[in-house]
């Protein structure tokens, strides 16, 4: 039996520093399991060139990720600037909506904000952060369409930067024109998740839920929980979702600090008890955007990540700008890697099965992480087993799933320890069993003498019948 080098899946995220075919090709080498597109830089011809380039080096490389739209959602960010500006201590700034419509007063400093009603939400003496805290600025003043503010922790302003108003609730709607049109391109191109930035509520899962389904896409929601109103309403978001996101970036800014770990914890938890797949993101390693070896504190963090439970680890910056973006693959392969052999051996027990063919699985997954050189052995066509098999955590051993859906094999990667196949399903379930068997041998997953524990129907005497058995490889 191969091991899976983690059970844990790695999201990388596509940019300039790693949209290159080889780049792509050496990232997909490593295991990278879903690539994600941040629509907050990328445009629609760049989306379009890199995720079909992600598709065909996919194919080369004989192991597809999946594809995550990354969509911005009620976000505020400062305008589009070429070059960096020193931001002074004291030094006055105008936060103003649309630069082109306004008269710059000789002793402010103008900077662009893409939301008209940011005066209505504050107050002179409020706070305002500039690139994830970064930058802080006092509001001195107020009125239509512009915010008077001081600098109070100078820096140097890029492109697009993050505006945070903690604890403050903007009414920016939860899709904007922006996003539709992103996600129609995203649509288009068949993306496979749609991850909605800022998620407040239930309510802006549902919007986007019916704008894909009028679309024609199937795609799984990934929901950011990026802000206090995430964090109040995180029952409703988890249950709405397909997934989750502890987007610790703007959660660590939004919220005071100390919460973050305890926001992560619950988040991934909740998670896990309902069955769905949860993301850790951002900071992972930043440090290695230009440093060669993460710090201390970041292996461990990670570990930590990995320990809790989550799905998914994610990295951002550390493979759009970062200098080593291969380099970060490997070493969350590695620290993964090893963690996941320290974790004690069990099942997920507050998850809650329901059916009986469900319940099964608890059985199933026990019984290949009993046995030496074993796995799982799932066919699905929806993908809901191998969804449960994964929140079960059957550590050590790993779970091929099946399935004759495209599409759904791709939203498959995203799930901890599956390893996902298409493949057309014969009308005889032992054939197709036979199948899958060859397949797994033929690409070297598993060798003679292996034992699969299969979960599947069988036909008995005409009847269809729901089966666990146990297979060893021929
Ligand atoms: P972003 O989201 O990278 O789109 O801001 C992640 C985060 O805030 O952590
Ligand atoms: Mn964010």
């Amino acid at each position: 039996m191969r091991n899976l080098e983690r059970q844990t899946k790695v999201i990388a995220t596509i940019g300039p520093a790693s949209e290159d075919e080889a780049t792509l090709t050496a990232l997909f080498q490593e295991g990278v399991d879903v690539c994600r597109l941040n629509m907050a830089h990328a445009g629609h011809d760049w989306v379009r060139t890199i995720t079909r380039r992600i598709r065909e080096v996919g194919k080369r490389v004989g192991r597809e990720p999946a594809v995550m739209m990354d969509i911005k959602g009620p976000e505020i960010r400062t305008g589009f600037r070429k070059e960096k500006i020193q931001l002074a201590d004291g030094q006055k700034v105008d936060l103003v909506h649309k630069l082109q419509d306004f008269q710059p007063s000789h002793d402010c400093l103008p900077i662009d904000v893409n939301y008209s009603k940011l005066h209505e939400h504050l107050e002179p003496g409020n706070l305002v952060l500039l690139d994830n805290g970064l930058i802080r600025l006092e509001v001195l003043e107020t009125e239509k369409g512009q915010v008077r503010c001081k600098v109070t922790e100078a820096g140097e302003l890029g492109s697009r930067r993050h505006v945070n108003l903690p604890g403050t609730e903007v009414d920016l709607p939860s899709l904007t024109e922006k996003d539709m049109a992103d996600a129609l391109v995203g649509i288009q191109e068949s993306h496979d998740f749609f991850a909605l930035s800022f998620t407040r509520d239930a309510e802006s899962i549902d919007l986007l839920r019916r704008f894909l389904s009028e679309n024609g896409s199937e795609a799984r929601i990934i929901a950011k929980i990026e802000d206090q109103s995430a964090v109040r309403n995180l029952d409703e978001i988890v249950r709405g979702a397909d997934g989750l996101m502890v987007a610790r970036g703007d959660l660590g800014i939004e919220c005071a600090y100390e919460e973050l770990p305890i926001i992560q914890r619950r988040a991934v938890g909740k998670c896990l008890a309902l069955g769905k797949p949860v993301i850790v993101a951002t900071h992972l390693l930043e440090s290695m955007i230009d440093s060669p070896v993460p710090t201390r504190a970041e292996i461990s963090d990670i570990a930590n990540a990995v320990n809790e439970g989550a799905d998914c680890l994610m990295l951002s910056g550390e493979t759009t700008q970062g200098e080593r973006p291969i380099e970060c693959v490997r070493i969350l392969n590695r620290i993964a890697g090893r963690i996941e052999q320290e974790i004690t051996p069990g099942l997920t027990e507050e998850l809650r099965l329901f059916r009986p063919k469900a319940k099964m699985l608890r059985s199933a997954a026990m019984l290949a992480m009993k046995l030496e050189n074993s796995a799982v052995l799932v066919f699905t066509r929806s993908g809901d087993l191998a969804e449960k098999l994964a929140a079960l955590r059957p550590n050590g051993a790993p779970v091929f799933a099946f399935t004759d859906v495209k599409g759904v094999h791709l939203r498959l990667r995203l799930l901890w320890g599956i390893e996902p196949f298409f493949m057309e399903f014969s009308e005889d379930p032992e054939q197709t069993i036979l199948n899958a068997i060859e397949h797994l041998r033929s690409f070297e997953w598993v060798e003679k003498g292996d034992q699969l524990v299969t979960v599947t129907n069988v036909l008995a005497h005409g009847k269809v019948v729901e089966s666990i058995q146990l297979r060893e490889v021929e």
